[in-house]
């Protein structure tokens, strides 16, 4: 407690000096023999000229209540409750300075705004983010866990190009299949330099974190659609027996964020023109800045 009028911090129980709580080492007898009760507060204890109220005897029994420095009172000024922040300055408390107080910490993550973004589709972001963690249970997680019988391990084989076991690098996108609906979907984006290896997919979205185009903010979506579709489409081979071709995937993934892009406010610069061509959008159909 930062004490201004004493009047909302109790002096023997709250943390408002170096020795609180007071109460660990004054017993109530002593508190109650002294002529104070355990609701008195700080300002209870205070004179005007600023000596401590507390009996002159205390100072033989409790030596440390020397070490307590005078407070300045400030009248009608309320108390204040603080908190102290890893460096161990005094702030304001709140919800979000404790939680930076408790959380753990690691380093900061590069890619983290390539995934999540305000425009994101959030469960194509939450998918993107187990493939960054590498967290889908592809084949090649599974056998580690050696899940099912050794005959059926063997048989593991990615269901997109019945070629091995899947894996989140042969998925994203080194899959005869997926590297086929990527390159369909990436010819509507500037990713030119970006190919099918997840190495080049991860660096990409390392160094495009931050940019705020339009551009930009269309190729995270398209990342992330692409994933998401990709694995849908592996896990509704695997269980469903459905197949799409890749044409026709590359098709629901650029339908998605087309409806997506649509749902943006547009200028009239000749750059968003340029994506608005790009993705087949009439100007009809979308909102543009009058400005
Ligand atoms: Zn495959």
């Amino acid at each position: 407690m930062s004490v201004r009028s004493g009047r909302q911090t109790n002096v023997w129980s709250d943390n408002w000096c170096t020795l609180s709580p007071i109460r660990a080492f004054i017993t109530p007898r002593a508190i109650a023999n002294a002529g104070f009760s355990l609701d008195t507060k700080v300002a209870d204890v205070i004179a005007d000229d600023g000596h401590w109220l507390w009996p002159q005897a205390w100072y033989d029994l409790f030596p440390v209540l020397i070490n307590i420095s005078p407070v300045q009172i400030t009248p009608d000024v309320n108390d204040r409750l603080c908190w102290k922040d890893l460096e161990g300055n005094l702030q304001g408390f709140s919800s979000w300075e404790v939680w930076n107080c408790l959380r753990n910490r690691c380093q900061r993550i590069t890619w983290a705004s390539s995934v999540w973004f305000s425009q994101c589709i959030p469960r194509h972001s939450f998918h993107l983010w187990l493939v960054v963690k590498n967290k889908l249970k592809t084949q090649d997680r599974m056998a580690v866990w050696e899940a099912g019988s050794e005959t059926n391990l063997r048989l593991m084989c990615c269901p997109l190009c019945n070629y091995d076991r899947d894996s989140r690098n042969h998925l994203f996108f080194q899959c005869v299949y997926a590297s086929e609906v990527w390159r369909k979907v990436k010819s509507l984006v500037d990713m030119d330099d970006v190919t099918d290896s997840w190495d080049s997919i991860i660096q990409w979205m390392d160094l495009n974190a931050h940019s705020r185009t339009a551009e930009s903010i269309i190729c995270r979506i398209v990342v992330a659609a692409s994933t998401y579709f990709v694995w849908q489409e592996r896990n509704s081979r695997l269980f469903n027996q459905n197949r799409r071709s890749a044409s026709v995937l590359a098709k629901v993934i650029i339908d998605t964020v087309r409806l997506k892009i649509m749902g943006f406010r547009f200028g009239r610069c000749p750059k968003q023109q340029k994506i608005l061509d790009r993705w087949l959008i009439s100007k009809k159909n979308i909102d543009i800045d009058p400005g």
